[in-house]
């Protein structure tokens, strides 16, 4: 029959020699392999305490911004959710009431806003179909967890921390 490629290798079937019954060049050989790998840079890293640099196009998790006044950015006009592949994003609008003004940076916002870490493919999309600059993927990830409902990332988990009222979680949040 006709092989299917040319990495076809017919069985050895010679009785094995006293070499190859006492199986000690073979132990000795992967010895000498191990051996030879503790003298070798190590590919693994000590996670979570040290930690592999992001590529520079790395999409992360998602983050909800605000303005250089601490406003939220967020005009709750869908254009995300239609965008999304993956029907991650759900929200509910509503209008700024006269006093929230420094809330909130247009005139409707984003009451509820949620995305599904399980359902997001973390493609980008999202972020490009933003007119308001409101929403961006960060150089960190979404943390596992064991229940499902904890991966629903509400507006508190993704709204960035306010510059005027807390500029140090701000500023931990920026990496620096
Ligand atoms: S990154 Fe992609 S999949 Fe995730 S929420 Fe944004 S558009 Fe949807
Ligand atoms: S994040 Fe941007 S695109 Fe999505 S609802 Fe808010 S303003 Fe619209």
């Amino acid at each position: 029959m006709q092989p299917l490629t040319n990495r076809v290798k017919d069985v050895d079937r010679r009785p094995m020699t006293i070499g190859e019954k006492i199986y000690l060049p073979a132990i000795l050989k992967g010895m000498s392999i191990t051996f030879s790998h503790m003298f070798k840079k190590k590919p693994t890293i000590n996670f979570p305490e040290q930690n592999r640099p992001f590529s520079p196009v790395f999409r992360g998790l998602h983050v909800l911004n605000r303005d250089e006044e601490g406003r939220e950015r967020c005009t709750a006009c869908g254009l995300c959710a239609v965008a999304c592949p993956a029907e991650a994003i759900t929200m509910e609008a509503a209008e700024r009431q006269p006093g929230e003004e420094h809330l909130y940076r247009e005139e409707k916002y984003a009451a509820r806003y949620e995305i599904n870490m399980l359902r997001c493919i973390f493609c980008g999309l999202c972020e490009e179909a933003c007119p308001k600059d409101a929403i961006y993927l960060s150089e960190t990830f979404a943390p596992s967890n064991y229940a499902r409902k904890s991966l629903i990332y509400g507006k508190n988990d993704l709204l960035i921390p306010d510059p005027k009222t807390e500029a140090a979680d701000l500023a931990k949040a920026k990496g620096l």
